[in-house]
């Protein structure tokens, strides 16, 4: 029993156990892959959206303001007139400079090859010099405008980016490069700014995959061909307008990816999140849930194994005992019997049963009621323990009927004990019916020989019990009388 029980409340805790994980588990995949998919089709591509209209914002602005240089009438008067007059040219560009807060304004014209800057003429740009390598460029590019990032002609330790917009005349003829530069810390922490603010890795990449623009947390030499895990998928960002893609990288980590290409500038903008920062949260989740799951099947371990143990012991008393009167009940009777038996084998000791019945017991009920007969068993039964020892057993064998075990009693013993209870009980008085009732019991007595069952001594004392009865109630027979069978 002990074992079944033990049985039923692991299998309990199990099952509890069981449906908690399952329904954890499957609520972190769905939790998941929802994310997965939001991620994938809502958030990366709304991030690139937002960071491409703050871009738009913020960068497009000096090309706007070169494009209008670009085609100022001032300009065109000026060059047409051959230049003349610098100081109008290098005031023009200061006051650009000025007005539109940007950190350069410049002008190369290509019939003098001379670069006007705000501070005056710097040099004059050469064909054989890399460092203008930018104007041939521009010059050369079937587009408006080129972008470039280098150093600053007028300040070589600053980087910056420089919208070089092309003058046409009136018949398209090319007559010079002018427009502002924008200092490239600006955009960094315009990059570093999205990064901090969207928790993703943002940078540019030109058309060959080279990133031209990035946090200056990732200022390495990188193409996008040699960013771990995108050697496969470069090709894609780099033939279409925006893609969306997501795969392992070669640390097995999951990364995300959206990209755009920003036409202004002819670059892709990229935005990048390796393994999305809220399926931590979904992992914390999950593991919470499943501490829950542990501690509320340990309670419901705890419950049940007191409440199967609760039902047993309550099970195993109404089992062992008559309700009524609180004695034991016939169906142990026999195992305290054996025990009894083996322990004054041990001993060496005698050991009696006595048969004990009320007297007219039925008038009890008959006349005062059913109620009134149970108050009787009761209290007779009361009477009974308290007339022997622990040890003792008092078993209710039938109807008004109890049997008593007596260990350690041979005949006489038993006898001496029998009589107390029988006038105990002729000395009790119940009240009924505005009555003083009295009632006697009659009570047969048998020592148990050696090997005997349990039936044969009963049936013995029943027979001394029926002796007494006939000789008229209030009355014990033992054994030894003579005239029971009479
Ligand atoms: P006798 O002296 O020959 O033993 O007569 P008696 O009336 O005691 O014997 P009988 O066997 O005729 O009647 C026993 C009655 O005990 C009959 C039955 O209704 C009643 N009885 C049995 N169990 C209970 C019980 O739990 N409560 C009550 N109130 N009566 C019970
Ligand atoms: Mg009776
Ligand atoms: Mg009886």
């Amino acid at each position: 029993m002990a074992v079944n029980k033990r049985y039923y409340t692991l299998l309990l805790s199990a099952i509890v156990l069981i449906g908690f994980v399952a329904t954890s588990l499957i609520g972190y995949f769905v939790a998941k892959d929802s994310l997965t998919d939001r991620l994938q089709q809502e958030m990366l591509p709304l991030t690139s959206d937002n960071i491409y209209s703050e871009i738009q914002r913020d960068l497009l602005q000096p090309l706007l303001i070169s494009s209008l240089m670009a085609n100022d009438v001032f300009v065109f008067d000026w060059i047409n007139n051959g230049e003349q007059d610098a100081n109008r040219m290098t005031s023009y560009l200061a006051q650009i400079q000025k007005k539109y807060n940007t950190i350069t304004a410049f002008f190369v014209s290509e019939s003098s090859g001379n670069y006007y800057h705000p501070s005056g003429v710097l040099k004059r740009v050469s064909p054989a010099n890399p460092e203008d390598h930018w104007y041939f460029d521009a010059r050369n590019s079937r587009n408006p405008y080129v972008i470039n990032i280098d150093r600053d002609t007028a300040d070589k330790k600053r980087l910056s980016i420089f919208v070089n917009y092309r003058i046409e005349d009136k018949s398209g003829k090319f007559i010079g490069v002018i427009g502002v530069g924008l200092s490239l810390q600006t955009v960094v922490e315009l990059i570093e700014n999205y990064q901090k603010r969207y928790g993703r890795e943002i940078y540019f990449v030109n058309r060959q995959g080279e990133v031209m623009l990035q946090s200056s947390q990732y200022r390495s030499e990188l193409h996008l061909q040699n960013k771990s895990g995108l050697d496969k998928a470069f090709l894609q960002v780099l033939t279409s307008p925006s893609s969306s893609l997501s795969f392992k990288t070669s640390s097995g980590n999951m990364l995300y990816l959206n990209s755009r290409l920003v036409p202004e500038f002819d670059w892709y903008l990229i935005v990048e999140q390796v393994n999305d920062p809220s399926s931590e949260r979904i992992e914390t989740a999950f593991l919470i849930n499943l501490a829950v799951a542990v501690v509320i099947s340990m309670i419901v371990l705890a419950l049940a194994h007191f409440a199967v143990r609760g039902y047993h012991d309550k099970l195993e008393m109404m089992a062992t005992q008559d309700k009524l009167t609180g004695v034991t009940s016939r169906q142990v009777f026999e195992f305290y019997f054996k025990q009894a038996v083996a322990r004054g084998k041990r001993r060496d000791e005698s050991l009696s049963l006595v048969l004990l019945d009320i007297d007219l017991f039925k008038l009890v009920n008959d006349t005062y009621g059913h109620e009134a007969g149970d108050r009787v068993l009761t209290r007779v039964a009361q009477l009974i323990k308290s007339h022997v020892r622990e040890e003792d057993v008092v078993c209710r064998w039938g109807g008004e009927e109890f049997l008593i075990l007596l260990s350690g009693c041979n005949m006489q013993h038993a006898r001496d004990i029998t009589e107390l209870i029988r006038s105990a009980v002729a000395g009790l008085q119940f009240h009924f019916s505005n009555k003083v009732v009295q009632i006697t019991v009659s009570a047969g007595i048998a020592e148990m020989q050696a090997d005997e069952m349990l039936g044969q001594v009963v049936e013995r004392a029943d027979h001394h019990l029926y002796a007494a009865k006939r000789a008229g109630r209030n009355c014990i027979k033992p054994d030894i009388d003579d005239d029971e069978t009479a």
